[in-house]
């Protein structure tokens, strides 16, 4: 036991009680939880502001002054105290609202105070409402400082845990802990990046001298806290590597013969480029662990499809998993016509599938001549045993959970199959690095020629009829339109309403044209169907939820309408777009919304306009949201981060796995003298995850 791991209750000033309400609203059991429960923001104390120089627009002031007068002013609810405060440059008015008798007491005409408190307009006069005041001392003057502002509860304040208590906690434990911060970073890496020394940030992130240090201590937390998470990543990559072998796959005469004969386009540089990736992974002898990023669109399946034969060719097998089972059958569908040409042998398993169809497809797979297995979830199931399991294609990734990954690696016992991620979802490069840190990231960054940009544009609800007119015409040009709508978990009822309401306007504008209906409540077979009568053409127009949004592929498409776009995620937004815009034609996409819509949805819709890029829409979306939204609670654990922001510190992320990167290289054990803060730092960390699942 080290002094970080002490009870919080054995701090002076918190108690049994206290302690609790600390466990229980901020989870913090420990001196070492305290410390780390950082300010997360400061108020500026290290200078008077000159009265006449106080507006409305500034935060947080400390101003100076002498007591003219004070006096109460009306009655009842609009009972107030003012007082007026002066210096050399002018006087301001100090207001209460609450408590007067109490302030009367303390104010004292003629006397000098320190003022601290947000200015604010009232009429033409610049007042401070409900401001702290202290009778001004020499103690005020000096260098000043910021004062520390702590996240704290209600249930806290009332129990007399305020930012203020919590601020006076940290200064006895910091007091208490002098001599007891040990270093976590190698020393050299220290003098090399001119870093602060543990002990030294601990302090002033908590009571920062002045902006300066205060800069400096964040920097160097946030690198700590970045460099850390890498080198866990990096060292469970290596250790995969090292542990996993994998099997040798080389190209085969099969991958020739569908090049030569069978692919019907010329793959774009991008494809090529991450063909090879994976193809030097898969015959490097290790196990591949690879994620492929592309938008939707850049031709992700057919780049999965050539990676597959590689594994047929060598007489393996090969699954590849989608999260619904559109998606799936839809891959299966497009992928079936070239198995056929090539003999090879492929199936579907998905939820959907017949008792009789599912007996053959488990003997067919451990016998080993079923080659190519696509389906759901459904592939999971313990039933589901292949002969030889060479490659898992998981399309997707972001819906399937990390254990789901481990689930399909170990579908083989004497070698782990390769595993490549797809997603389409662009995860921002720094978001990519810390979740998927473990993995090897290759990127298709161009899309297939002759894709023309989508059109998109911003339609109020009330030009709808405008829209109607739009749709009309390009369905009379031969194109077929989507119309999608929202589809929220705690309200599906009333969601369910608007779309079979919308359904019927649609229809009633459009009485001749043939209309499909999808959502998720529909059972799978109906929903098949429609979705089939809208890939063949039959009808023109498809009225959904966003059960279509992942990798529905209707190339004829050319419009995609998105009603009530305002309640929509900037990345499902992008993912909705992209199902159109796959042919030759120019698409189009167009964002409803009504009059009134919130400022960040108003951001997301303008970057909707703006820009085609997911990339760009994935670095606006983490600004927006925020890392741990993003990738939903699933895997927010990795992102709680204590200080560093993945949405502003991209480039120190960056540095700090480059650092971790070098480190590794060249001591992977970390043996070497120089790198025992790591080592120790390593054991510590390890150590309070353990006590964290024990009291979780
Ligand atoms: P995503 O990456 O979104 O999964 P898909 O793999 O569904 O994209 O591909 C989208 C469409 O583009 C498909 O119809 C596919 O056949 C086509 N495609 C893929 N690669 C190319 C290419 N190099 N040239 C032309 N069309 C391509
Ligand atoms: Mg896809």
């Amino acid at each position: 036991m080290g002094f970080f791991d002490t009870s919080i209750e054995y701090l002076k000033g918190v108690g049994p009680q206290k302690s609790a309400l600390l466990n229980k609203e901020l989870q913090i059991f420990n001196y070492g939880d305290l410390i780390q429960h950082y300010p997360f923001r400061y108020e500026d104390r290290t200078r008077f502001y000159e009265i006449q120089a106080v507006d409305h627009t500034l935060p947080n002031v400390q101003i100076k002054g002498t007591l003219q007068s004070f006096e109460t002013i009306g009655g009842g609810s609009k009972k107030r105290l003012v007082a007026q405060l002066r210096d050399a440059t002018g006087t301001i008015e100090l207001v209460w609202f609450k408590g007067i008798k109490w302030v009367q007491k303390k104010l004292q005409h003629g006397v000098t105070y320190a003022v601290f408190g947000k200015p604010s307009r009232y009429g033409k006069r610049i007042n401070i409402v409900h401001p702290e005041l202290e009778v001004f001392t020499p103690s005020h003057e000096g260098p000043g400082f910021l004062q520390p502002i702590y996240h704290t509860s209600e249930i806290l304040k009332s129990r007399f845990l305020d930012s203020k208590a919590i601020s006076k906690l940290q200064k006895q434990l910091l007091i208490a802990a002098q001599g007891r911060i040990i270093e976590t970073l190698p020393v050299g890496l220290i003098s090399e990046l001119n870093l602060m020394s543990k002990a030294e940030a601990m302090w002033h992130i908590h009571f920062p001298q002045d902006s300066g240090k205060l800069k400096e201590a964040r920097l160097r937390l946030k690198f700590e806290e970045l460099f850390y998470i890498q080198i866990r990543l990096l060292k469970l990559k290596l250790a995969r590597i090292k542990k996993f072998k994998g099997k040798i796959f080389k190209e085969t005469g099969l991958i020739k013969e569908f090049y030569h004969h069978h692919l019907p386009f010329e793959l774009t540089n991008a494809q090529k480029k991450v063909i090879r990736e994976i193809y030097s992974d898969m015959k490097s002898g290790n196990q591949m662990n690879r994620l492929l990023q592309g938008d939707v669109g850049s031709g992700k399946t057919i780049v999965a499809f050539i990676c597959i034969l590689a594994v047929v060719g060598a007489n393996a097998q090969s699954a590849l998993m989608a999260p619904t089972e559109i998606l799936a059958e839809q891959h299966y569908r497009g992928l079936k016509p070239y198995a056929d040409k090539l003999g090879i042998k492929i199936s579907i398993l998905t939820g959907s599938t017949k008792k009789s169809a599912r007996n053959t497809l488990h003997a067919d797979l451990l016998e080993g001549s079923l080659q190519i297995l696509v389906g759901t979830h459904a592939l999971l199931e313990d039933e589901v045993q292949f002969k030889n399991l060479g490659l898992a294609v998981i399309d997707e990734q972001h819906r399937f959970g990390v254990a789901q990954r481990a689930k399909l690696w170990s579908k083989n016992n004497d070698f782990f199959p390769h595993v490549l991620v797809m997603t389409a979802t662009p995860i921002p490069r720094t978001l990519a690095m810390t979740l998927y840190g473990d993995l090897d990231v290759s990127v298709i960054d161009e899309l297939p020629p002759g894709r023309k940009q989508i059109e998109t544009v911003h339609r109020y609800d009330q030009n709808r009829l405008k829209v109607f007119g739009f749709i009309k015409q390009q369905i009379t040009a031969g194109r077929q339109v989507y119309i999608v709508y929202p589809l929220i978990e705690e309200s599906a009822k009333m969601d369910l309403k608007h779309l079979e309401d919308g359904y019927e306007s649609i229809h009633r504008a459009f009485p001749n044209i043939p209309v499909s209906i999808v959502h998720g409540r529909m059972k799978s077979r109906d929903k098949d169907f429609e979705m089939q009568r809208f890939v063949k053409g039959e009808t023109k127009i498809m009225v959904a939820t966003t059960v279509i949004e992942v990798g529905v592929d209707v190339p004829n498409a050319s419009v995609m309408i998105i009603e009530n776009s305002e309640r929509f995620g900037l990345a499902q937004l992008h993912q909705l777009r992209g199902r159109v815009g796959r042919g030759v034609d120019q698409s189009y996409c167009i964002l409803m919304t009504d009059v009134k819509i919130s400022k960040e949805g108003r951001t997301r819709i303008q970057t909707m306009v703006r820009t085609n890029n997911g990339f760009e829409i994935a670095d606006v979306d983490l600004k927006l949201r925020g890392p741990g939204d993003i990738m939903g609670t699933q895997q927010s654990g990795v992102l709680d981060l204590l200080i560093a922001d993945l949405a502003q510190d991209g480039k120190l992320l960056q540095f700090a796995r480059e650092k971790a990167k070098k480190l590794l290289e060249a001591d992977p054990d970390l043996r070497f003298p120089e790198n025992i803060n790591i080592q120790r730092q390593i054991a510590q960390q390890h150590k309070s995850s353990l006590n964290w699942s024990r009291i979780s």
